[in-house]
Order: structure tokens, then sequence, then C-alpha cells
């Protein structure tokens, strides 16, 4: 039997980390975890508390009297804080437009490298977020930085919308995508940056099944090393 891999899968907003993790993951019985769902969940207990987003100490100390939990399912991954379940809130767009500003904070992130790795401790796990190959796991077994265009992601995230019935206005996300990486790229704290030994994949021009199967070979390569 093979040993569990650990991969890990970064890049910006957008790019199709989610769905190619799940993807994957259901296909080799793994893992999926969505290391952005904890950054969400936090800053959403903020937000509902009226903590400030930029208040490092505050917050870290409102994390560590939550109980965050990923739970794997059917249709991806749940997430608790405490007994509430946040899975849908923590999608708003209120969340999405404020997370990058919890997320830099310093103390934000030492406060949440723990958890992740514990998450990632058995192996077995294809973990996505924008510093697992450089800080969370940086001896991951297979790192994937994953991109494509701003327009090519706005463009799907504007599909994924429309197709939920959710409004949605092409322009409007893209300018958000932007703004998101920006902030996310610029951070002093683990900016989203690929990571030396990571692989760079391009997925403007894939479909996902063109991603998962780029990866595998990737993985193969891992194996026969
Ligand atoms: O992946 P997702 O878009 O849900 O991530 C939401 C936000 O969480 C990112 O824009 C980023 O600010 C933050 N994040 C992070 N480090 C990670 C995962 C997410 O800073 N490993």
């Amino acid at each position: 039997m093979m040993k569990p891999l650990q991969i890990a899968l970064d890049g910006p907003a957008g790019a199709g980390k989610s769905t190619i993790a799940k993807t994957l993951a259901k296909k080799l019985g793994y893992v999926y975890i969505d290391t952005g769902a904890i950054y969400r969940a936090v800053t959403y207990r903020a937000l509902k508390e009226g903590i400030g987003l930029e208040d490092g100490p505050a917050l870290a100390a409102m994390i560590h009297h939550m109980d965050l939990r990923l739970v794997p399912s059917e249709s991806g991954q749940r997430v608790f804080d405490g007994v509430a379940e946040v899975t849908d809130e923590i999608r708003s767009s209120e969340v999405t437009n404020n997370v990058s500003f919890v997320a830099r904070q310093a103390e934000v992130r030492d406060a949440l490298m723990d958890l992740q790795r514990d998450l990632a401790r058995e192996g077995g796990i294809v973990m996505d977020g924008r510093d697992i190959g450089t800080h969370v796991l940086p001896s991951a077994d297979l790192k994937v930085f994953m991109t494509a265009t701003v327009e090519e992601r706005a463009r799907r995230r504007h599909e994924e919308n429309v197709a939920k019935g959710i409004p949605s206005n092409f322009e409007q996300l893209k300018e958000e995508i932007a703004l998101r990486d920006k902030r996310d790229s610029e951070r002093v704290v683990a900016p989203l940056r690929q990571a030396d030994d990571a692989h760079f994949l391009d997925t403007t021009d894939l479909s996902i099944d063109g991603v998962v199967m780029a990866i595998e070979q990737l993985m193969k390569q891992v194996i026969n090393r």
C-alpha cells in the first residue's frame, strides 16, 4: 500500500482549486481540506461579534475560544463553529470581500497554523489555500500552484452564480477577484506566492478533467521518485 500523500494546492481566488481538490480527493479516497473556509469562518464570527477586522490580538483571542471543525461530507466540506453550522454563511459576499483583511493579521495566521497542520498530519489529504506549500506544509509530497487569467476566473465564478440563481455581475466579480488577489499577494505575512518546489499549472484553457489528469501525472512522478 502506498503511503498516503499530502497534496498542497495553492493559487489565487477562483482558480478552481476547490473544484479540483474535491474531485481529486474523491478519486483518491483522500480528505479534502479547504483552508479558505477557516479564514472565512473567523471573518464571519468577527463580523458577527463586531471585532475589528484588523485587530490581530483581539482576533487571536477570539480564535482561541472558537471550536472550528471541518467535516468532510458527500457534497464537499461542512464547516462548524462550535455547534453552529456556518457552511453557507461563510460564502456571503460580505465575508468574501472582508476575509483578506483578517487573513493578513500575523496573530490570526499563527493562531490557525496548528489547526491546519493537525488536519493534514496523517496524510491522504488534498489541502487548498494560499500558503500551504510555502508555510503550512513546507514538506508536502506534491505542491501545485494553480492559476488562470482574471477574466477566466471571473467568468467561471459568474457561470457558477448564474447556475445557482445567485445575482451576479461579471465586471464587478472581476474587480473583486483582482482586489482580493492584490491584498493576498501584497500582505507581509505568508503572502500568496508559488513555492520554489511547486509545479505551476495554468488552467485557463483546461477542463476540470484536464487539470485533474495533469495533477495525477505529477503524482505518478512523486510515487516513482
Ligand atoms: O480560498 P478562499 O477564496 O475561500 O479563501 C478566502 C480567503 O482566505 C483568501 O482570499 C485569503 O485572504 C484567505 N486565505 C489565506 N490563506 C489560506 C487560505 C485562504 O490567507 N491558506
